[in-house]
């Protein structure tokens, strides 16, 4: 396979890989194919949107509502990214724009933090939920149907870019739609992680088919610079879920004894899996996380 953003050869890194989260492993075979080059992975076999679009049912989880605990964890997780956004905007009411924006949940926090908010998801269900759940008027579509003369102070993509074939199409796209010393937020998985050298194919952030692209630290930093962004800032994040993900996958799916262990671990509360899933995953990242927050502008 060919580097679909360098035309390189790729190596095979991860063979005979199945869609255990959705196709609960009944999937075709996919594999990952790496460019040492870009520092990044990409999935095989390149398959069509329509195609793709079936390994998005209703019941894929940007789709639902969370509740309980993870309910709470999110709205966290929303506020430190919105302090993280704040500190390096200085501007007051700073306009922002949210690709992905899925059911509008983090707009509506960014709006109650003092953004303008607006943005773009192409899920007709989620558009639907934000308007009639926070009255937020969100463009059904991709990002090429982002308004067509506006600038915006900070662009969000969360857990976007790894779903999109080319990523770099797609930010060299919106680098005309971000002002002067406009943001760009980003967050995506980090294959370069030690997460996906322990859990592998099992790793729940390999997500085949939907991940499209397995970024490193390097990889994503290298194509901002290549494409123009300067003052790239790279913060860890860790996420116990998928943590207890890749042990749930691993036990499942492995031909191993790990199954037992497996099957133990499914059978705890969602509290103590979110502990054990926190505590791997602080421990794992002290090498390097299994998600990137990644903060990056056009000019100093
Ligand atoms: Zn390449």
């Amino acid at each position: 396979m060919k580097c679909l953003l360098c035309k390189n050869n790729c190596e095979c890194r991860i063979k005979d890989v199945k869609d255990y989260f959705i196709c609960k492993g009944k999937s075709p075979d996919f594999s990952m194919h790496y460019c040492k080059k870009c520092m990044m992975g990409f999935t095989s076999p390149k398959i069509s949107e329509r195609e793709l679009l079936g390994y998005y049912p209703s019941s894929y989880e940007a789709y639902n509502k969370r509740k309980g605990i993870m309910s709470f964890l999110q709205k966290m997780k929303y506020k430190r990214d919105l302090k993280i956004i704040s500190r390096s905007i200085t501007k007051n009411k700073p306009s922002m724009f949210e690709i992905g924006a899925g059911r509008g949940e983090f707009l509506q926090e960014a709006r109650k933090a003092g953004f303008n908010v607006s943005g773009v998801e192409p899920g007709e269900e989620g558009v639907i939920f934000a308007k009639k759940e926070y009255n937020l008027k969100i463009i059904c579509g991709f990002a090429k149907d982002m308004p067509l003369k506006s600038r915006y102070d900070v662009i969000v993509l969360r857990h976007v870019l790894e779903h999109i074939n080319n990523p770099k199409d797609i930010l060299l796209y919106i680098k005309d739609k971000l002002k002067d010393k406009g943001v760009l937020f980003i967050k995506i998985p980090n294959y370069g992680s030690a997460e996906s050298a322990l859990f592998k194919r099992y790793w729940g952030s390999i997500d085949a088919p939907r991940h499209r692209v397995h970024f490193t630290k390097n990889g994503i930093k290298k194509l901002l610079k290549d494409i123009g962004y300067k003052d790239i800032l790279i913060r860890k994040e860790i996420v116990p879920n998928d943590i207890i993900r890749s042990i749930e996958f691993w036990g499942r799916y492995s031909n191993s004894r790990i199954r037992t262990l497996g099957a133990l671990f499914s059978k705890l509360p969602e509290i103590l899996k979110i502990i054990i899933g926190q505590i791997i995953g602080a421990v794992l990242s002290i090498r390097s996380s299994g998600r990137m927050i990644i903060t990056a502008r056009l000019r100093d």
